[in-house]
Formats: C-alpha cells, sequence, structure tokens
C-alpha cells in the first residue's frame, strides 16, 4: 500500500486519471473491439524477441529473431557462441554489436538461475519480484519486463512503448514530463490490471492509427471530450 500511495504522489490529480480511464477504454474497446488475452509467444521467445526489438520496427525485429533461430539449434547454442557470429545473424534487427552481447548475457543469467533456459518460473512468483528479476539483467528494463509478463503469462504487468508513452501523456493519464520508464508504475496505478493487456493494445493501435506522433489525426478522434491535449491546445486553437 506504501508503494501504491507513493506513485499516487506523483500525479497532479490521480483520481482525475482514474476517472478519465473509464470512458476512454469504453469508447477505444468501441473502435478497437474487445480483445482477450492469448499466449503470443513463450517466455523465452518473447523475451529475447523483446531485447530485438530494441530501437527498430516489429519486422525488423522479426527478421532479427527469424535469423537467429535459423542459425542456431539451441539457447546454449547461441550463449557460447562466438559473439561475433550472433552479432551476423541479428544484423536485421539493427544495432547487433549492443544486442548479441545482451542475449548471451541473458541467457547465461537465467541459465544460472534455472539451469535451464526457460523462464516459466516468472509465472510462479509474486509480480513486483518477478519484474525486479527481469530487470537486473542488462539491457532488460522496465518495458521489457512487462511484456514478457504481460504477454507470455498474462500477468498483470502494463507495458509502455513509445504509442503508449505518447498517448497517455497527450490524453492526459499522467503528467506530460513522465519518462517511458516512470510512466510504468503510474498506469499500473490508473489501469485496472485485469485491462492492462486491452487498454496497453488499443493505445498502440490509437497511436498508430489516428494519435500520430506528428500531426495527431484529432479532427476524425473520438477522444477528444476526454483528451487534454486537445482540449488545451487544439480546441483553444481552432476557437481563436
Ligand atoms: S484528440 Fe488528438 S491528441 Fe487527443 S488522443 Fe485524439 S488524436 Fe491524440
Amino acid at each position: 500500500m506504501a508503494k501504491k500511495n507513493n506513485i499516487q504522489d506523483k500525479f497532479d490529480n490521480f483520481e482525475r486519471s482514474k476517472a478519465k480511464y473509464i470512458p476512454v477504454s469504453a469508447i477505444l474497446s468501441d473502435v478497437y473491439g474487445v480483445l482477450d488475452w492469448s499466449r503470443g509467444q513463450d517466455g523465452m521467445d518473447e523475451l529475447i524477441s523483446c531485447i530485438l526489438s530494441q530501437n527498430t520496427n516489429d519486422k525488423n525485429r522479426d527478421r532479427g529473431f527469424n535469423a537467429l533461430k535459423e542459425r542456431f539449434d539451441t539457447w546454449e547454442d547461441i550463449r557460447f557462441a562466438d559473439t561475433a557470429d550472433v552479432i551476423d545473424a541479428i544484423r536485421p534487427a539493427g544495432l547487433a554489436n549492443q544486442k548479441a552481447p545482451r542475449i548471451q548475457n541473458a541467457l547465461e543469467k537465467i541459465y544460472e538461475h534455472v539451469g535451464d533456459y526457460n523462464v516459466d518460473f516468472l509465472n510462479e512468483i509474486p509480480i513486483e519480484e518477478a519484474k525486479d528479476w527481469l530487470v537486473s539483467i542488462k539491457g532488460i528494463g522496465p518495458k521489457t519486463a512487462a511484456i514478457v509478463l504481460c504477454f507470455a503469462y498474462g500477468r498483470p504487468a502494463f507495458p509502455v512503448d513509445t504509442h503508449v508513452h505518447r498517448t497517455s501523456r497527450r490524453i492526459g493519464f499522467i503528467p506530460d514530463k513522465t519518462t517511458a520508464d516512470a510512466a510504468h508504475p503510474m498506469m499500473e496505478a490508473v489501469v485496472p490490471p485485469d485491462d492492462y493487456y486491452q487498454f496497453h493494445i488499443h493505445l498502440i493501435q490509437h497511436g498508430r492509427d489516428t494519435c500520430h506522433a506528428r500531426n495527431p489525426a484529432c479532427e476524425r478522434c473520438p477522444l477528444t471530450d476526454h483528451c487534454d491535449y486537445y482540449q488545451q491546445t487544439v480546441k483553444s486553437r481552432d476557437s481563436e
């Protein structure tokens, strides 16, 4: 409880953010549909894929991941491979010189902890412990930890990617100056845990389709009544 109160202290108006979530989630569910959690990849694939996704798009991440799996038969083979060979395999994902040692280091940490290349134990331990363990691995931050826990295990962790970060600040769930890392516990306090998966995906869809980084399409957005950016910037500019 003390931790939650501490997070709530970071909001100018935490209750306002919680109240805002109710109509916004209803509208986004109408627009994008109601989603049930379904497992995407297993925990190991999700974790390595997330490391590859840093600073690139989904297409290049997938190209790097598929090339890695084609080149090596097992996680053990990747862990003990010459790093230059891992770099060569994952080159399509970009930043290969950084990502290859991160992947090998993560595999080493996982094996040291589990005695195998498997992170299913993350589904059995308290959620905060699971997050802490993941972010203790070099190159894994709150976003990667939350993606692994939420997508591979359906656990209550809310990932904040670039779209979620932008839309949640514009709408006004969190203060504008909030960093992406700091936004994780704040959005987890605003959104009900049962809705983390769906709301995360809905905000990404909305960011891609409408609330673009440059030139958000406010003129066709269904969230204008609830959006701080629109109310404080676009509406007042248009009424001048
Ligand atoms: S009104 Fe504009 S800024 Fe607000 S969520 Fe919609 S597109 Fe984004």
